[in-house]
């Protein structure tokens, strides 16, 4: 960060705020202005308390996330699939854990069509408090053995730290869109190494999410995958917001997923922005599949079957072949 003093003000008051905060800096004096470069993280709205500072230059240089800090993609690891850079992986599953049956066959026949990792809600946090809410723990068990039975790892969302326990042997949890902003959960989760898919909150700018991707790294989880999941319209719909995916791959090292089906909330936009998506950049899809979605229990209409996902996961991998960054 670079700050800008007025020439005739004096930045006392300043510096030893910084040196207080534990911020190292090097004071240099141009004609016209003082420019003080900080070189450790401070809370800009310290420095922008003082009167005696002209302009601020942040580039976010030195955040953890920054391609800045780390030049080569950051790849996460989970079995034998590896999320980011030049690699592809596909997540796929229904909204919920409906039944043991029912993941258990899905999980199966998801596997067998190439599916990566099997996603699945045991939490769902749903708009409407009447609609379906989810089997919370005991459908995470379910979702755990039809991991298990397929071989395929596991991605569902938590809700709350208080769940915390019940995670450690899912291969990757979910932060929703509803709880990108949710600090204490964010901390809780930076005490682990599990892998973190974090969602984009629907109304959150890509700084806001970058800071929430900051609040795991920072605290000591290396592990963050970020999620694109649509943004709202003016006129009350989803939309992918594909320029974040350039945006995120030039500001972070993070692996950057999309997921095409809460992004166009209706099954059959999902091809179209799932090979966006991909032209775009993204390492990755996480697409919702359900054997019949007219019975889902929940996003039913933006569920793609079994027959949608083979023709877009063979779309999606010749797509990805042809793409070269
Ligand atoms: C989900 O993936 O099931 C979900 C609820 O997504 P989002 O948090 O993006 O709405
Ligand atoms: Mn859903």
């Amino acid at each position: 960060m670079l700050i800008i003093v007025k020439k005739d003000k004096d930045p006392a008051g300043l510096l030893d705020m910084l040196s207080s905060c534990g911020a190292h800096s090097n004071v240099g004096r141009a004609e016209s202005a003082i420019i003080i470069e900080v070189l450790d993280r401070v809370d800009i709205s310290r420095v922008k308390a003082f009167d005696c500072v002209w302009d601020i230059i942040d580039d976010n240089d030195n955040l953890c996330s920054s391609r800045a800090v780390r030049e080569e993609d950051t790849i996460i690891k989970v079995g034998d699939v590896k999320i980011g850079g030049r690699n592809l992986c596909v997540m796929a599953g229904p909204c919920s854990i409906e039944s043991e049956e029912h993941i258990i066959n899905m999980a199966l026949n998801l596997k067998e069509i190439g599916v990566d990792v099997l996603r699945a809600g045991a939490f769902k946090p749903r708009t409407c408090p009447y609609s379906f809410q989810g089997l919370g723990l005991t459908g995470l068990e379910y979702l755990k053995r039809a991991g298990k039975a397929s071989g395929l790892p596991i991605v569902s969302e938590i809700v709350s730290e208080r769940y915390l326990e019940h995670y450690d042997d899912v291969d990757i949890i979910q932060v929703g869109a509803r709880n990108m902003q949710n600090y204490e959960l964010l901390k809780e989760l930076a005490k682990i190494k599990t892998p973190i898919l974090l969602k984009r909150g629907v109304g959150s700018s890509i700084d806001e999410w970058i800071m929430a991707a900051e609040y795991i790294l920072a605290g000591g989880n290396p592990n963050v995958i970020l999620c694109e999941r649509g943004i709202k319209t003016n006129d009350n719909h989803n939309t992918i917001d594909i320029g974040a995916i350039s945006i995120i791959k030039e500001r972070t090292h993070l692996p950057i997923i999309v997921d095409p089906s809460h992004a166009s909330q209706n099954a059959k936009y999902v091809k179209a922005m799932s090979m966006a998506s991909i032209a775009a950049g993204a390492s990755g899809l996480i697409v919702e599949v359900h054997d019949t979605p007219q019975n889902a229990m929940s996003d039913g209409v933006q569920c793609i079957d079994l027959n949608g996902y083979r023709d877009l996961g063979d779309s999606v991998k010749r797509l990805h072949n042809l793409i070269n960054y």
